[in-house]
């Protein structure tokens, strides 16, 4: 992974302290996703920096952990833990070991539990949602101690045990931390750690009725796995008091460090599982890994590298303070990384035929030519010409604007690996459109300048005979507000972020490609010369068969030009 440069941050500083005090010889982090929706951009941003942590240039010795959290049986399915690990592996990183679950931890978890409760730190509590709401109090109001706080530790071990063997119905009782109702951090006032949940478990079934909440699940997985840096993201900040004192009350040896670090957000596209999945359910997108998501899967199958999302990932550095990132910062980090990566080809994707009038079979000659200017072991390939050609219909203007350099009546231009043309004469259709450019070539000018003049402009071209024909999906963003999920309307109340959908984010075109693509393989990435890199769909594409492109970037950010 020497592609990615490493830039210290504050926890890079803070392992190297504990390391220089010998507190640690080696590290452990892990990365905790639910599996209950596919991941996205700024999982990725959590996943390089973990992962990274421990592989790769500048790493710590150490390893980091897969786990999944799951603890809400309800949202969690095999599909989306199954998708996970794929896009971690994908990625680039290996986890240590096989993967773990909190669920592996439910029976440690319970006898933590009945350890609390023995030193009169839990209570079973019978609230219910809303009277549990009204006593909690608010953040300029303390709460209020549950009537049920007081019971002795016999009676909540008996009401916990019989919780556990299904004696009572969902929602009628809960276990609670007994810490500190009017404590300024909501957090602190009593928090619920088990609730009666009859749900079937993706991996424990329905061995439990009562399930554990995420913050006391998580800081005892973390300790039971021996995590010495616990890295999330800031909105847990609040939540660390809670984190320490469980594992302060517990007989635990192991105490992690919980550091947070703030979400990644990108303009243009939506960080958050709940909405990516509505974009999903409502049938907008074509699934989670459709290109224009920006879930891992969906950028994977657009033609983003895992070098390129690890080089964006890295750009948006790690630190305490808002972390905003516009879209092109992520496709400028993709294009950098693809630059090098991808062979070239040519293409065109909206044609107009040119008839090279003085065209000689046998006579007018081809070149071969390099995969890639700077990588001679891409290898070469025969670029073949023949009487009938096409070119990008951009390419032609029959009123050119001033510093014109490509085909235009009269004019010359050169057709990349391949001779000066001359275009003669331009045919119409009926209507005034035109549809056909007979052009001639200059014979003294296949690799080499043209005698007497200059000819600046240089395009992109096939021939008619040899290029095949290929579906391209021309992707742009999905929406067209920078933040479609934070648009307020006159009524002040948050518009729907599905209005701003970019109703020109999908455009499929026929498009003739070199025929040297035709047994690439699903997701073999391409620059086509002059548009933009391009790769073969990872699930429609056959080798062999009408490929199927998917754009992954334009060569330049259009964006950045069109807004001035
Ligand atoms: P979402 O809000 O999309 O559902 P989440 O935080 O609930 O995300 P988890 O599966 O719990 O999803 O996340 C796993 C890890 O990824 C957590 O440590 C979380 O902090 C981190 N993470 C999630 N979203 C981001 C983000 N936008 N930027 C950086 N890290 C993130
Ligand atoms: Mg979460």
């Amino acid at each position: 992974m020497s592609d990615t440069p490493v830039i210290s941050n504050f926890i890079r500083n803070i392992i190297d302290a504990d390391i220089a005090a010998g507190k640690h010889a080696s590290i452990v982090t892990r990365f905790p996703p639910e599996p209950n929706g596919y991941l996205h951009v700024g999982h990725a941003k959590s996943i390089c920096l973990n992962f990274g942590l421990v592989q790769g240039d500048a790493s710590y010795p150490g390893v980091c952990n897969l786990r999944f959290d799951d603890t809400n049986p309800e949202k969690e399915s095999d599909e989306y833990a199954r998708s996970i690990a794929a896009d971690v592996a994908w990625l680039g990183f290996q986890w240590n070991g096989e993967i773990r679950h909190a669920s592996d931890y439910f029976p440690q978890l319970y006898q933590y539990a009945v350890e609390l409760i023995q030193k009169g730190l839990a209570y079973v509590c019978e609230l219910n949602a809303e009277e549990m709401r009204a006593y909690r109090g608010s953040l300029t109001e303390p709460g209020k101690n549950s009537p049920y706080r007081d019971r002795t530790v016999e009676e909540n071990l008996d009401l916990f045990t019989r919780m556990k063997n299904g004696e009572f119905a969902d929602g009628s009782k809960t276990l609670r931390l007994k810490i500190d109702m009017s404590s300024g951090n909501v957090n602190m006032r009593d928090p619920v750690i088990y609730r009666i949940r009859r749900a079937h478990h993706i991996r424990t079934g329905d061995d439990w009725c009562i399930y554990p909440m995420y913050d006391y699940t998580h800081c005892i997985s973390d300790a039971l796995e021996g995590i010495t840096h616990s890295l999330c993201t800031l909105e847990f900040e609040d939540h660390r008091p809670l984190y320490d004192w469980v594992l302060d009350n517990i007989s635990i040896d192991c105490h992690p460090r919980q550091y947070e670090f703030s979400r990644l957000e990108l303009l243009y596209a939506l960080t958050s599982k709940r909405k990516l999945n509505q974009l999903v359910t409502e049938g907008i997108v074509s699934g989670w890994d459709d290109p224009r998501m920006p879930t891992i899967s969906g950028m994977r199958r657009r033609g983003y590298s895992p070098e390129g999302i690890r080089l964006f990932a890295q750009r948006c550095g790690v630190s305490k303070s808002e972390n905003v990132i516009d879209y092109s910062v992520l496709e400028g980090a993709v294009r950098e990384m693809l630059e090098t990566q991808a062979p070239r080809v040519m293409a065109v994707l909206n044609p107009i035929k040119v008839t090279l009038t003085n065209f000689e079979a046998g006579v007018t000659g081809s070149r071969s030519a390099p995969f890639h200017p700077h990588h001679p072991e891409f290898g070469e390939r025969e670029v073949p010409i023949a009487k009938t050609i096409y070119v990008e219909r951009d390419d032609f203007a029959e009123v050119p604007p001033a510093g014109w350099q490509r085909l235009t009546p009269g004019g010359e231009v050169r057709l990349r690996y391949s001779y000066v043309i001359k275009c003669d004469e331009v045919i119409k259709d009926a209507s005034g459109q035109v549809v056909e450019l007979k052009c001639s070539i200059d014979p003294a000018t296949l690799g080499q300048n043209p005698v007497g003049r200059k000819v600046k402009g240089v395009i992109h071209w096939v021939s008619a005979e040899h290029a095949i024909e290929a579906d391209v999906r021309l992707y742009d963003r999905l929406f067209t507000e920078p933040r479609p999920d934070a648009v307020r309307g006159a009524d002040g109340e948050y518009v729907d972020f599905k209005q701003f959908i970019n109703p020109a984010s999908l455009a499929t075109v026929t498009a003739y490609v070199e025929a040297c693509v035709k047994d690439a393989a699903p997701e073999t990435r391409y620059q086509f010369e002059r548009l933009g890199y391009f790769c073969t769909d990872r699930f429609e594409h056959v080798a062999g068969q009408r490929p199927v492109f998917n754009r992954t970037v334009t060569l330049k950010d259009s964006w950045a030009k069109e807004q001035g």
